[in-house]
């Protein structure tokens, strides 16, 4: 295995204007952080939820994972000139772009439209069923009779059974670059995972970061995370990044709901050692509703009362000194 490009981690991002009358971000800020990897952050000027969308270039096609919680022509924008400074300096003639998302929540994909009538550009449809077709995570039908080797029309398995598998993986070929690509269920169905071989980065979308992690089905989540943890050892993973970051620097504390201005926040980007923290707080917690906190991560277990009201009443209260910083 060679030694994976080093990958600038020191970014300071842009985390909202203390008051949006005199804003002081960008609506992107665009870092490279190695050699065809970069990482774009939308303003929480513009949306709360400032996700952060990464852009891995190869010799053939570069990936696109999400398009951002806002829509319109910005992110496209964005991405048109990264892609055409990296095809300039590497002096290729062109590259597709493949525009795939962590999964289909509406902050990491509303900006697919601006993509749509881009030339040489796949979006892949957001579906679990059709995220798992696109990149390969379909295991054949174990139970499908193998087709006679001289009937040439017999379905292949692989393309009809679209349901994920408990241990799928896949390897993209960006061109000199793959990306493994790993489904990973537990926030959303359409969960997936991506692992840049040549920095060593781990992906891991809305299911691992520094913020709330909301789970819809908690046994596929602990099965994800042990898979996460699992693949990440195997495979010498230097980073794990998320799509957002909701703590503030001091442990288990993180920022309101909602929030619009965070001063505070702690780097993107988190260690092996940080995720394997995640998966043993999971387990210690037995996925069991409420809010559970860990120093790197709160986990929200469940959509009942006892996870929501608590969110919900601090959301309240950042909105009145939102208002409040307006004025000042
Ligand atoms: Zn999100």
């Amino acid at each position: 295995m060679p030694e994976p490009l080093p990958l600038d981690t020191s970014h300071r991002w842009i985390h909202g204007s203390r008051s949006r009358r005199h804003r002081t971000d960008p609506d992107h800020q665009v870092e490279q952080l190695a050699a065809g990897t970069v990482l774009v952050r939308q303003s929480k000027d513009l949306t709360y939820e400032a996700p952060f969308v990464l852009l891995l270039l190869g010799r053939e096609r570069a990936l696109l994972v999400d398009t951002g919680a806002v829509p319109g022509a910005g992110l496209r924008a964005v991405v048109d000139e990264q892609v055409d400074a990296w095809t300039r300096s590497e002096e290729l003639g062109g590259i597709d772009l493949v525009v795939a998302h962590s999964h289909s929540h509406g902050d990491h994909v509303a900006g697919d439209a601006a993509f749509a009538d881009r030339p040489r550009t796949t979006v892949v449809a957001h579906d679990a069923a059709s995220v798992h077709a696109f990149f390969g995570l379909t295991a054949p039908d174990a139970s499908a009779a193998p087709a006679a080797p001289d009937a040439p029309d017999a379905p292949d398995a692989s393309l009809t059974d679209a349901s994920p598998t408990p241990d799928a993986s896949a390897p993209f070929d960006l061109g000199g670059r793959v990306v493994d690509v790993l489904a990973i269920p537990g926030h959303h169905a359409a969960s997936v995972a991506f692992h840049d071989r040549a920095t060593g980065l781990l992906h891991t979308g809305d299911t691992v970061y520094p913020g709330r992690l909301y789970v819809e089905d908690p046994d596929a989540m602990a099965a994800s995370l042990d898979r996460l943890v699992a693949f990440a050892e195997e495979h010498g993973v230097r980073h794990v990044l998320g799509c957002h970051v909701e703590m503030t620097s001091r442990p288990g504390r993180d920022y309101p709901l909602g929030a619009r201005y965070q001063p505070d926040e702690p780097s993107p980007f988190l260690g092996v050692e940080q995720l394997r923290r995640v998966r043993d707080g999971w387990a210690a917690h037995a996925g069991r509703p409420g809010t559970h906190r860990l120093d790197d991560v709160v986990l929200c277990v469940g959509n009942g009362v006892n996870v929501a009201a608590p969110l919900l009443a601090r959301a309240a209260v950042e909105r009145v000194r939102d208002a409040w910083r307006q004025l000042t």
